[in-house]
């Protein structure tokens, strides 16, 4: 069936998630007004709405600690920029090292925090019993914690920046899956969504996990791999009665924090291949437990009551790929998070703007080009989970 021709637009961002929707807002904060926004399904509804919420600076590499540093800020006026209470708590965040592996990689990163102004310390054992007292620390050789870092509600954040970005002038389309980018004479010419064809000279692939396949309809290659992430969380939490810290066990990604009276619990399942499988494995939920109530003893007393899972998009070296694909004029690669999504949206959503918009950048995204991966020499963010 031939497309139906659809207005033309200027800049078309794929992908209603976080990303996009923070896209979208700082787009039309420049003044950009022609801004339409894609998704397939409804808005929020792919790894956005899957996500623990955390918010950090405690990265390994200077340009993901720079991108926090961009972030949270925002994220600490969000209220006063947006009017929506996205309920951040800066209860801070605690990782724990047990293994001697890490303790190098992260006295590196001590130092990476000290250099850029990232208010994140050591923490010996007695240290983080005062600050969490009913966790087991007999095996931790330190911790690194951060006061200012810490967890919000991803829905109220994306609401935020989608609400601001409509009050501007963009338009959002669900249920509008793009099918195809025609590209012409080496640069985009329009996408297909459905039976429409909308002409447009910028295209955004702000597709997340499912970027790789919005790339491949322009024939731009794109290393992402979905990764199926869990969560699991818990009814109430008895005797305990003040706020915890995001807490991660480094070695094992087994992290956790305070959800709706519960605990909220999360950690990689290493038998997971990359898949787009985003149902929950319960069988997995017997390793969580163990682990969990290993590091929290208290645990025992109550139940998990629900879990779900999503996907991260992780890039070979856990960074974003963000920036133009050079090999097709307008097409622009803003995906890749590798879990980090939420916590850089900010960030992410501001450089992109500049970018399009034609300003030099805030931040040196150079780091972040989708040519790294064959030039080689990209450096592999460690502190992730
Ligand atoms: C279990 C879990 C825990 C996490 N915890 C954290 C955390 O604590 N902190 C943090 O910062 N990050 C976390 N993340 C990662 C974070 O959720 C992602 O990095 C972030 O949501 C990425 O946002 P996005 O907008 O790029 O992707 P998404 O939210 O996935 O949005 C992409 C959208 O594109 C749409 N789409 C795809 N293809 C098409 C198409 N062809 N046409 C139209 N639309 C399309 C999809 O439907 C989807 O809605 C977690 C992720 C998971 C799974």
């Amino acid at each position: 069936m031939p497309a139906v021709p659809g207005a033309a637009t200027d800049i078309v961002i794929v992908g209603g998630g976080v990303i996009g929707a923070s896209i979208a807002y700082h787009l039309t904060a420049r003044g950009a007004r022609d801004v339409l926004v894609l998704e397939r399904d409804t808005l929020g509804s792919g790894s956005t709405s899957k996500n623990a919420g955390g918010i950090r600076q405690q990265f390994s590499t200077e340009i993901n600690v720079r991108l926090s540093q961009l972030s949270v800020p925002r994220y600490e006026r969000f209220a006063e920029e947006f009017g929506i209470d996205i309920q951040f708590q800066q209860v801070g965040y605690l990782f724990l090292i047990t293994e001697e592996k890490d303790v190098a990689p992260f006295q590196r990163s001590l130092a990476l925090w000290e250099r850029l102004g990232v208010p994140a310390r050591r923490v010996e054992r007695d240290e983080i019993r005062a600050i969490f007292p009913e966790l087991v620390v007999d095996d931790v050789i330190f911790g690194t914690f951060c006061r200012r870092d810490g967890h919000a509600d991803p829905t109220s954040i994306i609401n935020g920046f989608a609400t601001r970005a409509r009050a501007a002038g963009a338009r959002f389309r669900e249920h509008a899956e793009v099918t195809g980018v025609d590209v012409e004479g080496g640069r985009v010419t329009a996408v297909r969504a459905r039976d429409e064809r909308i002409p447009c000279g910028t295209v955004i692939d702000a597709a997340g996990a499912w970027a790789p396949k919005l790339a491949a309809m322009a024939g731009v290659d794109v290393p992402i791999r979905p990764l199926r992430r869990q969560i699991f969380v818990t009814d109430g939490a008895p005797g305990l009665d003040h706020p915890i810290p995001l807490t991660i066990e480094f070695a094992s990604t087994l992290y956790m924090h305070r959800e709706s009276g519960g605990i909220l619990m999360g950690m990689a399942d290493p038998s997971d291949a990359p898949a787009y499988r985003e149902t929950l494995n319960w069988d997995f939920l017997a390793a969580v437990v163990e682990r969990a109530i290993a590091r929290l003893p208290l645990l025992e007393r109550t139940s998990v009551r629900s879990g779900w899972a999503g996907l991260y998009e992780d890039t070979p070296d856990k960074h974003p790929i963000l920036g133009p694909a050079d090999a097709v004029e307008g097409f622009i690669v803003a995906a890749g998070f590798s879990g980090h999504g939420l916590m850089h949206a900010p960030a992410a959503g501001q450089l992109v703007a500049e970018l399009v918009c034609g300003a030099t950048p805030s931040l040196d995204i150079s780091p972040l080009r989708l040519a790294r991966f064959r030039e080689g020499g990209a450096i592999t963010e460690h502190n992730v989970i």
